[in-house]
Formats: C-alpha cells, structure tokens, sequence
C-alpha cells in the first residue's frame, strides 16, 4: 500500500510530497553518489509533486547527461533529482534522508554499481 510521504532540503525551501511504498533504498558507487553518500528511491514521476522551491533548485550533469541531479541553492542539500527511465517515463530519484519522520537507517539497503556502467 503506498503511503504519502513529505520532504525536502534544510532550509525549507524545498518542500516535496511522494507517494510510495518505502520497502528499501539503493546506495551507488558511482563518482557522484559515493561523493553524495545518499540513498535513493525511484519512482514515477506522477507519484512525485515538488510543492515549493522551484527557483532554489540547481541542476547538475554529468557523464551522459540523462539524470538532472538537483541541489537547493541555498543549504545545498540534493533532496530529489531527475532522470529518464528505459521506458522513456520521467522518474524521480528521491533521497530517503530528506524525509520527515522516516528512520532511514533502518530502511534495507540495496549496493548498486553504479561505477561499472
Ligand atoms: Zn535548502
């Protein structure tokens, strides 16, 4: 059953709500994510509504481009990103540490190696 969750950056810019069912995270190797050291879910990008703090955002590529990975501009927390899935659907990667009232140290973790692709 999918439960609505709110989030967003430090400084409350960011405001976004996602509705999904938090079963587990994935934490990735790549040169971005292990810098970041975040853990992320993904899901379609109509169970995501970004409420507030458009205009803070700022966009970061790298490598193919495909993944907009967006940071507050302010406090700099990466709270959400954006990317295109294979079926060619806009997903949203969310970072589970910017959840209210989510324990996410006790959410099951899934390596993923992102450096290998
Ligand atoms: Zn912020």
């Amino acid at each position: 059953m999918a439960k609505t969750y709110t989030g967003g950056c430090h400084c409350q810019k960011v405001r976004f709500e996602v509705a999904m069912e938090l079963e587990g995270a994935v934490m990735c190797n790549c040169s971005m994510c292990s810098k970041r050291n975040w853990k992320l879910v993904f899901v379609p990008a109509d169970q995501f509504t970004l409420h507030s703090g458009a205009h803070a955002l700022t966009e970061y590529r790298f490598n193919t481009g495909h993944i907009a990975h967006l940071f507050c501009s302010t406090c700099g927390v990466a709270s959400f990103g954006r990317g295109v899935g294979r079926d060619g659907k806009e997903v949203i990667s969310v970072n589970v540490c910017c959840l209210d009232d989510v324990d996410h140290e006790s959410i099951p973790i899934t390596r993923y190696d992102g450096a290998s692709l």
